[in-house]
């Protein structure tokens, strides 16, 4: 069910909640992938019912960003998420979430600011506010959604790191549910903005998986040096890329690491085409 209004979705999470019944948030931007798909699945296998939230949220958006031309497919969001036995679709708009008005700046409204240590790195570095923007709304839709579960993928490393941190500061009394990367055949990770890539961008954008199944096999092999394992990124780059950061870090805490261990990941961002891509890996499975 397409529901635009917060007091709508209110009404049936109260319903559900006096039933006794267990509530899964799946938050999304719209523009739904197989990678969307692999958590509404995982919301489904564990709760009684599911909300899907679509919406481009603007504040997690710098001004120089792709806002306005960020795609935007409801109708067929609305068909994949009616297919995969989704409850709500909540679509709002951004007057419905931030008031008419509303100049959305943290002049007039409330924001949640996530730690300085964990924004101060890897996408936080360029984006900034942006973990600002993510927090705030996902906070605003915990309270409205007020779900037992929420479903945020790994292909997001550092947000999901942050939303687990937000909970925990702010003792929200919510079980993030960590998901894995979907990714198509090729390796090339899933993401709502491969929509902007020509067919040879999509294959310079394979850059990005290849560096990191590189460094993880380069790790598996002994080379722990996290210098060395960063350099062997240029034996792939070319002109048609332009790697924003390549780092390594601890998967949980994103402390800077010189030495890798089985719980680093390392995380890369690069633009093939203009296109913002971000991927990671896991350097061990553990
Ligand atoms: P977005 O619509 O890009 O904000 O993403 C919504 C959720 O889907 C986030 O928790 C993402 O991490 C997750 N997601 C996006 N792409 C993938 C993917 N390829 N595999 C798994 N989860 C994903």
């Amino acid at each position: 069910m397409l529901v635009h209004s917060i007091e709508e979705v209110r009404e049936e999470v109260y319903s559900w909640k006096k039933e006794g019944l267990s509530i899964g948030l799946v938050p999304t931007m719209g523009a739904l992938h197989e990678g969307h798909l692999s958590l509404i699945k995982k919301a489904k296998a564990t709760c009684d019912k599911v909300i899907v939230s679509d919406f481009v949220n603007p504040i997690q958006f710098g001004p120089s960003e792709d806002f306005d031309k960020y795609p935007r497919t409801l109708e067929a969001d609305v068909k994949l998420c009616s297919n995969e036995g989704v409850d709500i679709v909540f679509a709002p708009s951004a007057n419905e979430m931030y008031g008419e008005g509303n100049r959305l700046s943290n002049d007039t409204l409330t924001y949640v600011c996530p730690p300085f240590f964990y924004v101060n790195k890897l996408c936080g570095k360029t984006r900034t506010g942006h973990f600002d923007g993510v927090c705030t709304v996902v906070l605003k839709l915990f309270n409205i959604v007020q779900p037992n579960y929420a479903f945020f993928g790994q292909k997001d490393a550092q947000q999901v790191i942050i939303i687990k941190k937000m909970v925990k500061d702010l003792n929200v009394p919510i079980k993030i549910i960590q998901c894995p990367i979907v990714r198509e055949e090729s390796g090339l990770a899933l993401s709502s903005r491969n929509k902007y890539l020509s067919e040879s961008g999509k294959k310079d954008a394979l850059v990005l998986s290849r560096i990191l199944n590189n460094i993880k096999s380069c790790y598996k092999k002994g080379i722990k040096d996290v210098s060395a394992l960063k350099e062997t990124a240029y034996d792939f780059l070319n002109d048609k890329h332009d790697l924003e950061y390549l780092e390594i870090v601890d998967r949980e805490s994103l402390e800077d690491k010189i030495t890798a261990d089985d719980n680093s990941i390392a995380l890369i961002a690069c633009r093939v085409e203009n296109v913002r891509l971000i991927d990671n890996i896991y350097l061990s499975e553990v």
